[in-house]
């Protein structure tokens, strides 16, 4: 039996029990894990999704090219249906992103424009305003747009949502998720909470993003707004991909914790996932005294670990940022390193 091309492999990712890291919870804490996707990404099932919905109301058409603002993890899975479908792809970067993600987009197909980084998103020269623009005038384009797409969360409230949904055999209590564009929480709280309405949503956030703030008053703050290292999810914006109804709670984690906790994943439980992986078990170990025994817990851990190489599981990059401490010659002599 064979498959006809790489896009029928997105989705049907496995649910794996956590032993060792959610030890000190007193339920059982399952894993989505997302990155045996194709291009090892949970944004996989959403870019399909987005090229299919463009196609039904004709926006694209056969040659056409897809443009998007993105470095990572949508640009794969948007590169990996444009392969197969016969679109070209434009993805529009920053030049804070490292090379080899472009890299990685470029070798299966796309074409990648970089952009500064210190200027503001309605500067021409910003990588918003030219992929705006280049889905404007180049001929027969279309730009994707994930903030504000709605075939992002719809991807997730048709596949992310009910695979859960029947893995669980509807036994899941709660649903931990961290949230970017809000696509894979909003689309996936949809479906469960249509299925049982008591399933508690918790949506995971980093420091310096504002939706937390925005979730609990409403109000757009832009001073909770400031650099932070963690990668895939916070935003200095509201995505129309939310629907913040069905989401339960907020929490917030630091860069420190969440890379720490997916250093732990990898080593304690063999899940070498991303940044947010580690973020949102994080998150879930700091809301633990709101869990009861009976609880069944579902994280979903967005991406796989290659792509962090150089920075999380890199020991001198964790000690630059004193997420790790320095190592001492005695500490190595003693074995406690
Ligand atoms: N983690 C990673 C690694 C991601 O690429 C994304 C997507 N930006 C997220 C988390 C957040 O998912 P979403 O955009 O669907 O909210």
């Amino acid at each position: 039996m064979w498959l006809n091309n790489i896009l029928e492999t997105i989705g049907n990712t496995p649910l794996i029990k956590l032993n060792k890291v959610a030890k000190e919870l007193p339920c059982t804490v399952l894993a989505k894990v997302d990155y045996f996707n194709p291009g090892n990404s949970i944004k996989d099932r959403m870019a399909l999704k987005m090229v299919e919905v463009a196609e039904q109301e004709g926006r694209l058409k056969p040659g056409g090219t897809i443009i998007e603002g993105t470095s990572g993890n949508t640009g794969m899975g948007l590169a990996l249906a444009a392969c197969v479908k016969g679109y070209k792809c434009i993805f529009v970067t920053t030049d804070k992103q490292s090379k080899e993600k472009a890299d990685i987009l470029k070798a299966v197909g796309a074409e990648v424009i970089v952009c500064p980084t210190n200027v503001l998103p309605e500067d021409p020269r910003s990588y918003y305003s030219v992929a705006k623009r280049l889905g404007k005038e180049v001929p027969n384009s279309v730009y994707m747009n994930q903030y504000d797409n709605l075939a992002n969360r719809q991807a997730h409230y048709e596949s992310t949502g009910p695979e859960i949904w029947q893995q669980t055999e509807g036994k899941i209590t709660h649903l931990v998720c961290t949230a970017g564009t809000g696509g894979t929480i909003t689309g996936t709280a949809m479906y469960l909470k249509e299925q049982n309405p008591n399933i508690k949503i918790w949506a995971i956030d980093v420091y310096g993003s504002l939706l937390t703030k925005y979730y609990r008053t409403g109000e757009i703050d832009m001073n909770q707004v400031h650099p932070y290292i963690s990668e895939g999810f916070g935003e200095d914006f509201v995505p129309q991909n939310y629907d913040m109804s069905v989401i339960d709670y907020f929490e917030q984690v630091t860069d420190k914790d969440g890379a720490i906790m997916a250093r732990r994943l990898a080593k304690e439980e063999g899940l070498f996932c991303g940044y947010s992986a580690g973020s949102c078990l994080q998150g879930l170990m700091q809301l633990k005294a709101s869990l009861t025994p009976n609880d069944l817990v579902v994280c979903i851990l967005h991406d796989h670990g290659s792509r962090y190489v150089g920075k999380i599981y890199n020991d001198q990059w964790m000690m630059e940022r004193g997420f790790l401490e320095v190592k001492t010659f005695k500490d190595i002599v003693s074995g406690r390193i």
